[in-house]
């Protein structure tokens, strides 16, 4: 059997309005900077699997918009 192994971030990068709160606030440097934009017109933030996530929570709480889910 294989186990996919769930990231522990989700950012919805349409509802992202491209404010970048998120970014310094993660402890981990774990979101970063889109090159794309979205249908908006917006540049995102973007979750790097870098194995370092520790669910804080931190990133969840910062945002205005609601765009990110954070599991554990
Ligand atoms: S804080 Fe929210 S709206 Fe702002 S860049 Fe991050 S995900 Fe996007
Ligand atoms: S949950 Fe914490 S460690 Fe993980 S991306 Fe958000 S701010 Fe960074």
């Amino acid at each position: 059997m294989i186990k996919t192994k769930m990231e522990k971030v989700k950012i919805n990068s349409e509802k992202c309005k491209g404010c970048f709160l998120c970014v310094p606030v993660c402890p981990e440097k774990c979101i970063k900077v889109s090159d794309k934009i979205n249908k908006s017109g917006n540049k995102f933030a973007v979750f790097t699997e870098n194995g370092k996530c520790k669910s804080c929570g931190f990133c969840f709480l910062m945002c205005p918009d609601v765009a990110i889910e954070v599991y554990k």
